[in-house]
């Protein structure tokens, strides 16, 4: 009975130490170390990594990109111009807001 509890003891120590040993990879991540720590000790190191795995594919994929608005059609063009032209067919002069998109 007590060899069972001291080796449950150790395998809990050891199992502490793999998931701290692991968390640490998540320190240059946006996940982070102690996130990433958390997720492992609770949902093991197994789920850990895929969360690690997706923090990083997020910040590989997510960027933004300078767009420009017209605030009256709601029209988003990729480029600066002085009016928005749809608006100006109608013979408004709708200046463009310059707005952050996020691109996927
Ligand atoms: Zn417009």
């Amino acid at each position: 009975m007590e060899e069972k509890h001291l080796l449950l003891t150790g395998m809990v120590i050891a199992y502490v130490g793999v998931v701290y040993l692991f968390s640490r990879i998540g320190d240059k991540r946006e996940i982070g170390k102690r996130r990433l720590f958390w997720i492992s000790l609770f949902l093991t190191p197994v789920l850990g990594f895929a969360f690690f795995i997706s923090s990083q594919h997020k910040k590989l994929v997510m960027y933004t990109e300078k767009r420009y608005k017209c605030e009256d059609c709601g029209y988003v063009f990729s480029e600066k111009m002085d009016f928005c032209p749809f608006c100006e067919k109608e013979g408004k002069h709708n200046p463009l807001k310059e707005v952050d998109m996020f691109m996927t």
